[in-house]
């Protein structure tokens, strides 16, 4: 006799829908994808994939203007054909969701192209059909935070999602919000050539990052030319023609051609039919979810950003992949925050693993209480003088006594790349020795992780 297929429907198709639907249809199940937008979700067409090719022509912009410190005459100034540019941004958008789509066809997931809602016990309503399912994911996402004295008119006040729609690259740019991604753009558009102002509600850019990598990347882009308005907090936007005007809470006014707004995220669970459902939401309305993805309501799991819980596609892709293995009947580990590899896209990167300098400071490291920390200037490395890096670091954290690694911090180009190794010690419990012992190419920049490591070795003094 078999058994009869379980059923499930996950309302959005970005990575917490997408990447939970293939779980699911690799375990056998019977899925329905619901999704309103496009599969790959604001993820791959309006926030990380557009952001992260935007920054690509940023950087190579920046290597441009490098260039003559390195032997190379480029005749002029290279300038950014910005057509060409959001054009190239979008098509690439476009194309990661038709890949997304054609994955998910392959794996007979049956996708509907409409917005959904809870609308019973284990139903979901969409396009006037009622989907029944043994368990239901929620992955909606959420939406930039709009504030009401400063009305994005999508011309000249922009959330980042209109961006790409602008024909020409803003002359004279006003980011309002030094957070990850008023960062990021801040410092894509100052490469790209804009004038920039960033306007920093706190004392630096950055506040919820190491504070040495956010002091340095706040120093790289005073000395490019950015203006950082520090302790500024935006009231009101305006616009006037061509014109946009900023007025902090001081009464100082901010003048630029757009204003960026950057000042978070909501949660995008509006029409949903939660509270019929009776899922639970916090006090911001983000959906409450265990470490295996259960909301309040039984067989209605969540996942991304629509439960706040660090807002990154890959916590989001995690957190559907948990919910169909948890949902299925599979054996499933808690999502385990504290081994999340992230990284802020600034020009150098800044990637971080495991725990903080504020953890360390304040002796709050999980388990081991203090830890060690070793940080080497990247300015050292023989790799980064022949390329001309000048600005970065290696931060590692190990236990005291066992050495085992807890984590670290990567200021380099590229960090987001050379994390991984401090994120397979942290998750094999490597210790700063077996790290020590491992062989890096000369010359690379992954050098300066065994040298850091080297030098967080602990001798006894019969080892001497
Ligand atoms: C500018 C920017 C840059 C970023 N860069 C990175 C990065 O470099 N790395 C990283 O890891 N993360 C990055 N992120 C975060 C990442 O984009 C999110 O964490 C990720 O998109 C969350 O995925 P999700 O599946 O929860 O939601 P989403 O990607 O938002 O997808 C949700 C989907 O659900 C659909 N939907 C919503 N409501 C309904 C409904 N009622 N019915 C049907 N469909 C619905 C939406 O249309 C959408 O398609 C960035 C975010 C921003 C804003």
């Amino acid at each position: 006799m078999t058994l009869p297929r379980q059923r499930i429907a996950i309302l959005g198709g970005g990575p917490g829908g997408y990447e939970a639907a293939l779980v699911a249809a690799q375990l056998g199940a019977d899925v329905t994808v619901v999704d309103s937008d496009g599969l790959g979700g604001a993820c791959v067409l309006t926030d990380c994939v557009p952001s992260k090719s935007l920054i690509e022509t940023s950087n190579a912009m920046t290597l441009l203007n490098r260039s003559a410190g390195l032997g190379i005459a480029t005749g002029g100034l290279a300038t950014v054909n910005a057509a060409r540019l959001y054009e190239r941004i979008t098509d690439l958008a476009r194309a990661q969701s038709r890949d997304i789509t054609a994955r998910i066809a392959a794996e007979n997931i049956k996708v509907i192209n409409a917005h959904g809602r809870l609308s019973g016990p284990g139903t979901v309503e969409a396009d006037g059909q009622h989907i029944k399912a043994d368990a239901v994911l929620i992955a909606t996402g959420a939406l930039p935070r709009i504030l009401p004295e400063a009305e994005p008119d999508g011309e000249r006040i922009l959330t980042w999602r209109q961006l790409y729609d602008l024909t020409e690259l803003p002359r004279d740019l006003i980011v309002v919000g030094s957070g990850v991604t008023g960062a990021e753009f801040a410092g894509a558009y100052l490469a790209l050539g804009s004038r920039v102002t960033l306007v920093s509600s706190r004392d630096r850019v950055l506040p919820q990052e190491d504070e040495d990598a956010a002091n340095l990347i706040e120093d790289v882009f005073r000395r490019r030319g950015m203006t950082v308005l520090s302790r500024s907090r935006a009231r009101e936007v305006t616009r006037d023609q061509d014109k946009v005007t900023v007025t902090l809470d001081d009464g100082r006014t901010v003048q630029g051609s757009h204003c960026l707004l950057t000042v978070g995220m909501i949660p995008r669970t509006e029409g949903c039919g939660l509270d019929e459902a009776g899922v639970k939401v916090d006090a911001r309305g983000f959906i409450e979810v265990d470490r295996v993805s259960r909301t309040s309501a039984p067989g209605v799991y969540a996942a991304g950003d629509c439960t706040g819980v660090l807002m990154l596609a890959s916590v989001a892709a995690m957190q559907g992949r948990i919910a169909m293995w948890h949902a299925l009947g599979e054996s499933v580990g808690p999502l385990r925050l504290g081994h999340v590899a992230a990284t802020i896209f600034t020009d150098p990167e800044i990637a971080t693993v495991g725990v903080s300098q504020r953890a360390v400071a304040a002796g709050e490291v999980p388990g081991a209480g203090r830890a060690r920390t070793l940080k080497l200037p990247l300015a050292t490395n023989p790799r980064a003088k022949m390329a001309g890096y000048t600005d970065g670091f290696v931060k590692l954290f190990t236990s005291p006594g066992t050495g085992v690694v807890l984590g670290g911090v990567i200021v380099a180009p590229r960090a987001s790349e050379l994390i991984l190794s401090v994120s397979v010690a942290m998750e094999q419990r490597l210790t700063a020795e077996q790290l020590a012992h491992t062989f890096a190419v000369y010359p690379s920049l992954s050098g300066s992780v065994t040298e850091a490591a080297r030098k967080l070795m602990e001798f006894t003094p019969d080892s001497l």
